[in-house]
């Protein structure tokens, strides 16, 4: 029934939902569930049709998929879409369908923020069902749990590529400067590097440029700049055959979704000399914390499942080193063994 989108695989549930007194046209997709419970974001965005929701919860389910597993923790893949407008005011009628819409699926999904959606959104939805992450007050915003991931990441990296995790005096492009790359700059700039940032927002640039002592760059020139460590925190799409030409950086940390344009960009980064973190390594912070506070949730033991991150890395890096493969190929070969079947629980 779904063959005829190209990011269908074989998902284990998609369901849709219209409830007409609030408005609520939403999609959830769980993509696999044999690590655990399908976990990911509700995202809120005006899609131009319910193709284009269709296609993107497909694509974003499959990503939370090998993200949870790679993370190791015991959650499957999943993602909720709602078709409205996200700068919408907030509408607690429609929040709260979706809430009942979670709840229906009895466990299977737990949702929580993503893009137009805000931690007091999910609070929301979670007037209605307890099948919700991310809201444990003294856990604060998830947001500082993934900038740490790609901080211990980048410092994975540099050990590889310079010898030594130090990023003091390494010079650090930061591409967006919000949630996540705004923590980020703030804790290398702790660290004594040297940080070149840009954001499509120029008032978010000047703040953060101000508390960090970043130099700015324009938008359009930042993936180019000099730099030793280039950090996507922005969008997506963003590595192709174009930008990675021009890449001065030798190394590709960020916390920025689906950063490869295509796969093949992967081979690129390789034969560039460009050593590169799988995105859903980099990022996978966030979830990690979302677990934890869902269980027994402590900075400490998120803290330590965090350097686990780095370790992941580690091992993909080298495994990229010993085959001539890229470290996203080696990657999603490392979640797959994970969420197979067989490999329930023993990762
Ligand atoms: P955010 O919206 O807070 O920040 C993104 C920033 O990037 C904004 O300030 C925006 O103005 C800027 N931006 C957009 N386009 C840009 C461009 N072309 N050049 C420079 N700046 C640009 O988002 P966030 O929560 O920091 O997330 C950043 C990325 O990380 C997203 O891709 C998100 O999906 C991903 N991510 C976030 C988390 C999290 O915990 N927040 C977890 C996993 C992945």
């Amino acid at each position: 029934m779904y063959d005829q989108f190209a990011d269908f695989d074989g998902h284990a549930l998609v369901t849709t939902r219209q409830d007409h007194p609030s408005g609520l046209s939403a999609i959830i997709a769980l993509h696999n569930e044999h690590r655990g419970p399908a976990m990911g974001g509700c995202r809120i965005l005006k899609y131009p049709s319910t193709d284009a929701a269709m296609k993107d919860v497909l694509r974003l389910s499959r990503g939370m998929t090998y993200k949870n597993a790679i993370a190791g923790i015991p959650y499957g893949g999943g993602k909720a879409v709602i078709i409205a407008d996200p700068t919408m005011k907030k509408n607690v009628g429609l929040l709260h369908a979706m809430g009942d819409f979670v709840e229906s699926l009895g466990g299977r999904y737990i949702t929580s923020f993503d893009s137009g959606t805000s931690l007091d959104y999910v609070r929301t939805i979670g007037e209605r069902t307890n099948f919700v992450a991310g809201t444990l007050v003294e856990a604060g915003d998830a947001s500082g749990t993934t900038a740490n991931g790609v901080y211990h990441c980048m410092r994975a990296a540099a050990e590889i590529v310079f010898g030594s995790p130090d990023l003091c005096g390494m010079r650090i492009a930061i591409q967006g400067v919000g949630n996540v790359g705004g923590r980020l700059a703030e804790r290398l700039a702790r660290d004594g590097a040297s940080l070149i940032i840009a954001d499509l927002d120029p008032e978010a640039a000047r703040q953060v440029a101000g508390q960090t002592g970043a130099e700015l760059s324009a938008v359009d020139d930042l993936l180019g700049v000099e730099a030793d460590i280039i950090s996507p925190c922005a969008l997506g799409g963003i590595l192709t055959a174009q930008s990675i030409a021009g890449l001065k950086a030798r190394i590709v940390v960020g916390g920025a979704n689906n950063q490869l344009a295509t796969i093949e960009d992967d081979t690129r980064l390789l034969a560039a000399g460009i050593l590169y973190c799988p995105d859903y390594i980099a990022n996978a912070g966030g979830i990690i914390d979302l677990h934890y506070q869902r269980s027994a949730w402590s900075a400490e033991a998120v803290e330590r499942h965090v350097l686990v991150l780095a370790d992941t890395f580690r091992e993909v890096a080298e495994r990229s080193r010993t085959t001539g493969r890229g470290t996203a190929a080696i990657a999603n070969v490392l979640a797959e063994e994970r969420f197979r079947p067989a490999a329930r629980r023993t990762a």
